[in-house]
C-alpha cells in the first residue's frame, strides 16, 4: 500500500512526527501523533534508498512476523505504509524506555521485579514459539517498558520461522550485543531457535539479578569460546530458586536445556506462567 507523504517534512500519512525515540542499526524510530484521533504511536522508519539487502530483509521479516503475533507483551504493529523512498511501521507507543536503560540506572532489579519480567517475556516468547516464530535477538535493548512497568518484546528483525531449521552464522550476532547468544548459534550446523531463545532468557535473568553478564571477554572470539565452555559463577546473593532456574536455562547442550514446559513449572516463576502444552 502506497500512501504518499505530505509535503510538510514533519508529516507522514495522517501522522505528525515528533521526537526521536531511538535509533537501531537499520532504522529510526519516532514518536508521532495521529492528526485526527490524537493517538500517539511509535513509527519505525526505514529508508529504502540507503538500506542494503540485509536491512530490507530484516524489515520484511519484522512486518510479516509482527502481523502474526498478538500478545500483551509483544509490541503491537498497527499499520504499515510506504512512500517512494521509505517504509513506515506504525507501532503501539511505549513510554518507559528500554530495559537496558532501566538496568543501567538500577544496576540490579529486586527479585520480584526480575520475576515479573521473566513471566511476561517468557509468556510472549512461548506465544511466538507456538506460532512457529523464534525471536533470536533477545537482549535488554530489544525489550521495552510501558508506563505501568510491563515488559514488551520488540525488534523482530532477526526473527524467523523455526521449522526451516537455522544454519548457524555469526552474522546474525554481528549487529548487536553478542553476550546473549547461545553456543549452538555461534557454532556450525543447524539449531533450534526456540532453545536459543531460552538460553538468552537465562542470560537476561542472570543480568537482571546480578548487574553483570555471565560471560565476558576482551574480544568476540574469546567471548564465544567462553559461551561454548558454558561455565559461569552466580553470586551468593542470588536466591536458590532463581539460581536453579538460571542453571536450567544457561545449559550448553540445547538437548539438555530446559524446554518452555519445564520453565513454566519452575518454582521461581510460582506457577504464574500457567501450564504450557508441549509444542510439536
Ligand atoms: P533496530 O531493528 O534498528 O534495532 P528497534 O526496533 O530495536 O530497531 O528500535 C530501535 C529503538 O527505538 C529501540 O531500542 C527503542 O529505544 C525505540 N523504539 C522502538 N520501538 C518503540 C516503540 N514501539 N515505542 C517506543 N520506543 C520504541
Ligand atoms: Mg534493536
Amino acid at each position: 500500500m502506497v500512501r504518499p507523504s505530505n509535503h510538510n517534512a514533519q508529516m507522514v500519512g495522517d501522522y505528525k512526527l515528533e521526537r526521536t525515540l531511538g535509533k537501531g542499526s537499520f532504522a529510526k524510530v519516532k514518536q508521532a501523533v495521529h492528526t485526527k484521533t490524537g493517538e500517539r504511536v511509535a513509527i519505525k522508519i526505514i529508508s529504502t534508498k540507503d538500506a542494503n539487502q540485509h536491512a530490507l530483509r530484516r524489515i520484511k521479516t519484522e512486518i510479516s512476523v509482527l502481523r502474526m503475533i498478538g500478545h500483551p507483551n509483544v509490541i503491537q504493529l498497527k499499520e504499515v505504509f510506504a512512500s517512494e523512498s521509505r517504509i513506515f511501521l506504525v507501532m503501539e507507543l511505549v513510554s518507559g524506555g528500554e530495559l537496558l536503560d532501566r538496568l543501567a540506572l538500577d544496576r540490579v532489579f529486586p527479585v520480584d521485579v526480575a520475576r515479573k519480567y521473566m513471566i511476561q517475556l517468557l509468556s510472549a516468547i512461548d506465544h511466538c514459539h507456538k506460532k512457529g516464530i523464534c525471536h533470536r535477538d533477545i537482549k535488554p535493548e530489544n525489550i521495552l517498558l510501558d508506563e505501568h512497568g510491563n515488559a514488551k518484546v520488540s525488534d523482530f528483525g532477526l526473527s524467523a520461522l523455526y521449522e526451516q531449521g537455522f544454519r548457524a552464522t555469526v552474522l546474525a550476532t554481528a549487529c548487536g550485543s553478542p553476550h546473549y547468544v547461545a553456543p549452538e548459534v555461534v557454532s556450525r550446523g543447524k539449531y533450534d531457535g526456540r532453545a536459543a531463545d531460552i538460553w538468552s532468557m537465562g542470560v537476561l535473568l542472570f543480568v537482571m539479578l546480578t548487574g553483570t553478564v555471565p560471560f565476558s571477554a576482551q574480544n568476540i572470539k574469546a567471548l564465544f569460546t567462553k559461551i561454548k565452555g558454558g561455565s559461569f559463577v552466580i553470586p551468593d546473593h542470588v536466591p536458590a530458586d532463581a539460581r536453579s532456574l538460571i542453571e536450567r536455562l544457561i545449559v550448553v547442550n540445547p538437548a539438555d536445556r530446559a524446554t518452555m514446559e519445564e520453565v513454566a513449572a519452575h518454582p521461581f516463576l510460582q506457577g504464574k506462567l500457567g501450564v504450557l502444552q508441549p509444542t510439536a
